[in-house]
C-alpha cells in the first residue's frame, strides 16, 4: 500500500470537501508496521506530504522524496523502493529526483495529468481551496516508460491503495 508518509497516523488533509476521501483517517505507525511483517502488504511510498511535487523548489522536492523513503523504509524494515506521485503528478525533474532517491519505480496518474497541466495545488492547504477532477485511470510509470496499471489495480482494495484505515 501507498503512504503518505508525513500523514501516519494523521487523516487525508490534501483532498478537497467534494472528495469522500477528505478527512479520513490515515493507517497509524504500528498498523502499517503489523501490515508489513504480516507478509499480506508491502509499503511504498506516497511521498511525505501530499504535495504536487513538480511545484516544489527542487531542493524541498528532494528532501521530501528522501525523507519519505528513509522513514518507511525503517518502520518497513526494509528498503522501500518503490513510489505513487502524489495526486499522480510527475514531470522529467520529479521522476530525475526520484530515481536519485532511490525509487525503483514510480506510479502516475496520466490522465490527471493531462487535465491538471501545471495548475494543481502544489501541498494540502492548497488542494482544500481548489477543486480537482475527479475520475481518474492510472499507468504505471518506470522513471522512462509507462503500461497499463490496470492489471495490478484490479486485485488491490482501494483503501489499500493509500494506507487507508478502515
Ligand atoms: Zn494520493
Amino acid at each position: 500500500m501507498f503512504v503518505p508518509v508525513g500523514n501516519i497516523g494523521g487523516v487525508n488533509d490534501w483532498d478537497g470537501p467534494e472528495s469522500v476521501l477528505a478527512g479520513k483517517p490515515i493507517a497509524a505507525a504500528e498498523e502499517l508496521r503489523a501490515a508489513a511483517a504480516g507478509g499480506r502488504w508491502e509499503l511504498a511510498s506516497h511521498g511525505l506530504r501530499h504535495c504536487d511535487l513538480r511545484a516544489l523548489p527542487a531542493p524541498e522536492r528532494r528532501a521530501q522524496l528522501l525523507a519519505a523513503q528513509e522513514r518507511l523504509s525503517s518502520l518497513a524494515g526494509r528498503p522501500v523502493l518503490d513510489l505513487a506521485y502524489p495526486f499522480g503528478l510527475s514531470d522529467q525533474a520529479v521522476r530525475a529526483d526520484a530515481r536519485a532517491a532511490g525509487y525503483r519505480m514510480a506510479f502516475a496518474d496520466s490522465r490527471r495529468q493531462a487535465a491538471t497541466a501545471s495548475r494543481s495545488p502544489a501541498c494540502p492547504s492548497a488542494a482544500r481551496r481548489a477543486g480537482r477532477p475527479s475520475g481518474s485511470s492510472s499507468s504505471r510509470t518506470s522513471a522512462t516508460s509507462s503500461d497499463s496499471l490496470a492489471g495490478w489495480r484490479a486485485g488491490s482494495p482501494a483503501r489499500g491503495l493509500k494506507g487507508w484505515r478502515s
